[in-house]
């Protein structure tokens, strides 16, 4: 199937061929073909599955081909949970309308308000933002949204966990007319708040589900390792950095005070690390990632805030240094890695702390996770034994679990049931990394 197939123009589709894309993706070709013909669109895609594409092209053709509702107000609006993710479609955007008239501008968060008034007044079609920044402009009115013909959410979910859900509504509210088309994209569909959006924001939708969240990759080989403590982990990554096949790789930590540390650690070892602080300027976080894209250092560690917008081919591994806390979290961060149709590898590295974490990811992705070994550096940890069952539990149900044995058995008694993390949580609503074994986890 060819992209003049789905009904976009042939100035697109060569636009497209000069990036090596010929053929649609599944979700493109659901997609575009639906939202050329004018319907709202609620729709469940993957992470690297081509949905930028999906929603931008029948966004391009729109404004290359449709007159205007009004020759002010942009006509587009796409909202990206994060900076990163933004900056991405923004730069996906940008190679779509490269030699046309077409404006776009980015509205982020932590960048020069009064720059982006004045880009704001050049009457730029397509407005590519995050929630919050793009609310402010909505309030201060530098930005009138009553001749939007075309509304985007990218990763809704994302969105709405990041507690936008009011500028949400501002933003519907300030582009209600009848005349609107919408299209939602979320990792899932299967999430309470994104329901009750697509109920608010969508006339009848078509919905497009192609492949869940919790479907695995098919490109990604993913292992854990059970580690001890800190140090067990650190000398793992060392050994895993040392490996030949590894390319570029993108290192996950539970808090951005920890990227710092072990950028420190690894740099003192030799090897080329950069972190994504989080007390880095917005200009420098781009940066880091626009050199990290053209390849002048090999490692990146960062967390999970991050993780959204980094679509870059060269990532060979994405290294789990601490599991994250929220399971979909896990399928967006190696989705980092194996992106179009390339290998990648996805190693988590699990210590007593991420238990609680690696059953909830099992969970979600109903299946057994591989855990691997090297040699050298076993763990003592064989995992954390089941909680035990409540006073109030089904007996057929304690008999169930009796059955259904913990993938991994300590020799030693349990002192008491695991508890689930109650670490205090950081910015990023991740548990901190903690060095001082706890006597249980021996
Ligand atoms: P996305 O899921 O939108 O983040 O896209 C993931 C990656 O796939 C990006 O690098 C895109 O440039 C690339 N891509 C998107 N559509 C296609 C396609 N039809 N063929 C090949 N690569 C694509």
């Amino acid at each position: 199937m060819q992209f003049t197939d789905l009904g976009i123009d042939t100035r697109l589709e060569t636009q497209l061929a000069h990036q090596g894309i010929t053929q649609p993706t599944d979700i493109q070709a659901h997609a575009v073909p639906t939202a050329l013909a004018g319907h709202d669109i609620f729709a469940q895609s993957k992470t690297g599955s081509g949905k930028t594409l999906a929603f931008l092209l029948p966004a391009v053709q729109r404004v290359m081909k449709q007159k205007a509702l009004s020759k002010r107000d942009p006509r587009v609006l796409i909202v990206a949970p994060t900076r990163e993710l933004a900056t991405q479609v923004f730069t996906q955007l940008r190679l779509l309308i490269a030699g046309t008239a077409i404006k776009a501008v980015k509205i982020l968060g932590g960048e020069n308000f009064n720059d982006q008034i004045k880009a704001l007044r050049n009457d730029p079609q397509f407005v590519v933002a995050t929630p919050g920044r793009l609310a402010d402009h909505i309030t201060k009115r530098s930005l009138q949204l009553s001749g939007l013909e075309l509304l985007i959410f990218d990763e809704a979910d994302r969105i709405l966990d990041l507690g936008f859900t009011e500028q949400l509504k501002m933003i519907n509210e300030q582009a209600n007319h009848r005349l609107r088309q919408t299209l939602l994209f979320s990792a899932t569909l299967d999430h309470a708040q994104v329901d009750a959006l697509s109920r608010n924001l969508l006339k009848k939708p078509k919905q497009i589900t192609l492949s869940a969240a919790n479907e695995q990759h098919s490109d990604i080989k993913q292992t854990l390792y059970l580690a001890d403590h800190l140090d067990h982990k650190e000398a793992l990554l060392e050994h895993f950095l040392n490996q030949d096949d590894v390319g570029q790789c993108i290192i996950f930590t539970a808090t951005r005070a920890d990227t710092s540390r072990l950028s420190e650690a690894l740099n003192a070892k030799g090897f080329k690390s950069v972190a994504l602080a989080g007390d880095l300027t917005q200009n420098k976080r781009l940066d880091i990632m626009d050199s990290f894209s053209r390849e002048n250092f090999k490692i990146l560690i960062t967390t999970d805030v991050a993780s959204r917008g980094l679509d870059l081919l060269s990532v060979t591994h994405v290294i789990n240094f601490d599991l994250p806390k929220h399971a979909e979290e896990y399928v967006h961060r190696i989705g980092r890695t194996g992106r179009a149709g390339f290998k990648g590898n996805a190693i988590s590295l699990v210590g007593p702390k991420d238990w609680a974490s690696y059953l909830a990811i099992k969970a979600f992705l109903n299946d057994e996770l591989k855990f691997a070994s090297i040699e050298s550096l076993k763990a003592k940890f064989k995992g954390l034994k089941e909680k035990k069952p409540e006073a109030a539990w089904d007996k057929s149900k304690e008999k169930a679990a009796a059955v259904k044995k913990p993938a991994f058995k300590r020799k030693a008694k349990p002192k008491k049931p695991t508890a689930p993390i109650k670490a205090p949580m950081n910015i990023d609503g991740d548990t901190p990394m903690r060095r001082k074994k706890k006597p249980e986890q021996e």
